[in-house]
C-alpha cells in the first residue's frame, strides 16, 4: 500500500485545490489537518496492536466507501462553522479528502494477501484492487524492511510524483493571486 507521505501531499493538494490558494504558513491548521484525514484510514492498524498483528484490521472497512461517508459527515457537523468552506463544499472536501486514500490505495501495487482493500463495504465485503498498478507498494513487515532500498525507491517515486503537481498548483494559484492583487 501507499505510505503516508502520497496520502499526505495528495492531502494537501486537494487543500489547495478546493482553496486556490498557494500554500500559505498562516494557514497551518488545514495544512495538518489536510494530510492527517488523507491518512487518517492507515490508523486501522491501532486496534490491531491489542491484539498482537497489526495488520488485523489493515485495509478492512476503514478503507471503505461507506466509512468514508460517516467519518466525512461526523467531521463536517463538527467543523462546518470553522471550515473555509460553506455548506456542501465543506463536505465535499472532507469526503475526498478521507476518499482520496482509497483511490490511491486502490492503485497501488499490494503483494500482501487478501490484495486491496474492502472499498465497497457496506454493498460488499470483498476485497478490491486496480489490475493495473500506478504507485508502488512499501513493505512494513518485517519492521526493518521500512528502511530497505525497496521502500527508498517508493519514498523518492512518491515525493516526485505527488509532491511535483503539488508545486506547481500552489505555484499557479500564487501567481493568480499576485496578478489579481495588482
Ligand atoms: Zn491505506
Amino acid at each position: 500500500m501507499a505510505t503516508p507521505i502520497a496520502h499526505s501531499l495528495f492531502g494537501i493538494t486537494l487543500y489547495v485545490l478546493f482553496t486556490q490558494k498557494a500554500i500559505q504558513l498562516k494557514e497551518w491548521k488545514w495544512l495538518l489537518f489536510a494530510p492527517l484525514l488523507a491518512s487518517l484510514a492507515d490508523f486501522d492498524f491501532i486496534p490491531g496492536l491489542f491484539m498482537g498483528d497489526y495488520n488485523s484490521f489493515h485495509r478492512g472497512v476503514s478503507h471503505s466507501i461507506g466509512v468514508t461517508l460517516i467519518i466525512s459527515l461526523l467531521l463536517w457537523l463538527v467543523l462546518r462553522k470553522g471550515c473555509s468552506f460553506s455548506g456542501w463544499k465543506c463536505f465535499l472536501f472532507l469526503f475526498c479528502l478521507y476518499g482520496s486514500h482509497l483511490v490511491i490505495d486502490f492503485f497501488t501495487r499490494d503483494t500482501w494477501a487478501p490484495h486491496g482493500a474492502q472499498f465497497l463495504w457496506p454493498f460488499s465485503s470483498d476485497y478490491f484492487k486496480s489490475p493495473v498498478d500506478l504507485f508502488l507498494d512499501a513493505n512494513r513487515t518485517p519492521w526493518t524492511r521500512v528502511f530497505s532500498l525497496h521502500n527508498l525507491i517508493t519514498y523518492l517515486s512518491e515525493c516526485v510524483l505527488f509532491g511535483t503537481p503539488l508545486y506547481y498548483f500552489s505555484k499557479w494559484f500564487g501567481k493568480k493571486e499576485y496578478n489579481s492583487s495588482t
